[in-house]
């Protein structure tokens, strides 16, 4: 057990988590679970999150300080953003083809749908509610909110993840354009601020598989009936198969074409985050332990995954894009709507900027859903349909919304030569100058 890798460990926690969450719920001891264990996998991610903010402060500007020069950041950063897009896109093209094939909505009877619009209209609401907060504001306003007016303020909230970004890559900008001998003392600061930071990250790991036990065994203790579940098989498998072909063959061949690194090994590197993002539905908890596994288990170079990855866990979510464009088709379905070719091309729009703002938490994808049916002209009070099965989805599309923000990272890391460098062997040796 004790040299057993950590992936292993984790996924006998989850298997356990989920047996004894069964046991809890069918011998009457829910409540036990909640008060004694449901705590310990909330100790466990508020502990993640916690480290997010020190770990991208620390990181990113070590990572930016290092590249000594400015057109290598805007390299970088234009491929990122560029790869990110192009992958996003597919997702959603490829939700789209699949939920125009299978038609999932067909498969819900009238009784179905008019039980599920009454039973979770009180929930849609409140997420509409949400969805409407974030809808009343000027076309740029996400542009305004990328720079906050009090660094100290922004970052009270890991919500501001964005802004965070925003004001260390300034700060790297401005670490690189003073003498070397006065940015040495901030970039050694940095460092061992960083070396700090991962090592407590690899403390709380050790947590992880019982962690994981516990946030599986509350999930299943909370979740509502199954009845519901059923009839809403169809459309799940949609949004499954979508992100199975994602996760199992579109990430890996990627991996495997550009990198030469093999199935194996890249599910091997990768399992741990995608485990964790299953268990906690959060890209944001999740970002500290991507990291760790791009860093040590796959080669990517310190100063390409310090900056991919913590852009990619906010913007980037190839899961939850396939999952909108699937879900906005499904409730027109179901409420006997026709999309015309065009509605559906406004959905690839929608469903892709959608996805850049979903934020890194759990359930964000279903309150940004509402902009994308509502943009389609499709009633957004059709959530009601699918929120009693949105939790174990959250799970799935997390899972490929780390995946994706691995690969690209390894993509990026390749393409600039910073993928399994030796240590001293840095940019310069790879990377030719303009
Ligand atoms: N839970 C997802 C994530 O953190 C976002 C979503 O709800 O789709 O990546």
């Amino acid at each position: 057990m004790r040299n057993l890798p950590l992936h292993w460990k984790i996924i006998i926690g989850l298997i356990a988590g989920i047996a004894f969450g069964i046991l809890a719920a069918s011998m009457n001891f829910g409540e036990f679970v909640k008060d004694y264990i449901k705590p310990f996998g909330t100790i466990f991610i508020n502990s993640l999150k916690l480290i997010a903010l020190p770990l991208i402060v620390a990181s990113l500007i070590k990572g930016i300080g290092e590249l000594k020069d400015i057109s290598k950041l805007s390299k970088m950063g234009g491929r990122t953003i560029g790869i990110y897009l192009m992958t996003t896109f597919l997702a959603v093209t490829l939700g789209l083809l699949l939920v125009n094939i299978v038609n999932p909505g067909d498969l819900v009877s009238d009784e179905t749908r008019d039980l599920l619009m009454a039973e979770y209209s009180d929930s849609a609401t409140s997420k509409i509610d949400l969805a409407n907060q974030q809808k009343g504001m000027g076309p740029l306003q996400p542009l305004i909110d990328l720079v906050p007016s009090n660094i100290f303020a922004a970052a009270t909230s890991n919500k501001n993840m964005l802004q965070i970004i925003f004001f260390v890559i300034f700060f790297g900008i401005g670490l690189i354009l003073i003498p070397e001998k006065k940015a040495k003392p901030v970039l050694d600061f940095f460092d061992g601020l960083n070396e700090v930071v991962l090592k407590m990250i690899d403390i709380i790991m050790l947590t992880a598989p019982y962690a994981v036990f516990a946030l599986m065994a509350t999930l299943i203790v909370e979740s509502p009936s199954m009845d519901l579940f059923i009839a809403l098989i169809g459309y799940a498998l949609t949004v499954l198969a979508g992100l199975g072909i994602m996760i199992f063959v579109f990430y890996p061949t990627v991996v495997r074409v550009v990198t030469g690194k093999g199935y194996k090994e890249f599910f091997n590197g990768i399992s741990p985050a995608q485990l964790l993002a299953f268990s906690t539905s959060s890209s944001a908890a999740t970002l500290p332990v991507t990291m760790e596994r791009t860093q040590e288990h796959l080669g990517v170079d310190e100063e390409v995954a310090s900056f991919v990855l913590p852009i990619g866990a906010t913007i980037n979510m190839d899961g939850t894009s396939l999952y909108q464009s699937v879900a906005a088709v499904f409730v027109a379905q179901a409420l006997g709507l026709d999309l015309s070719l065009a509605q559906q091309l406004g959905i690839i729009m929608t469903a892709t900027l959608a996805s850049i703002g979903t934020a890194a938490v759990p359930s964000a994808g279903i309150v940004m859903l509402i902009i994308v049916l509502e943009q389609a002209g499709i009633p957004a009070a059709g959530i009601a349909l699918i929120i009693p099965i949105d939790r174990p989805l959250d799970m799935c599309r997390t899972v490929a919304n780390v995946t994706s923000d691995a690969t690209v990272s390894m993509v990026v890391a390749k393409s600039v030569g910073l993928l399994d460098t030796p240590k001293e062997k840095k940019w310069d040796d790879h990377y030719p100058k303009a």
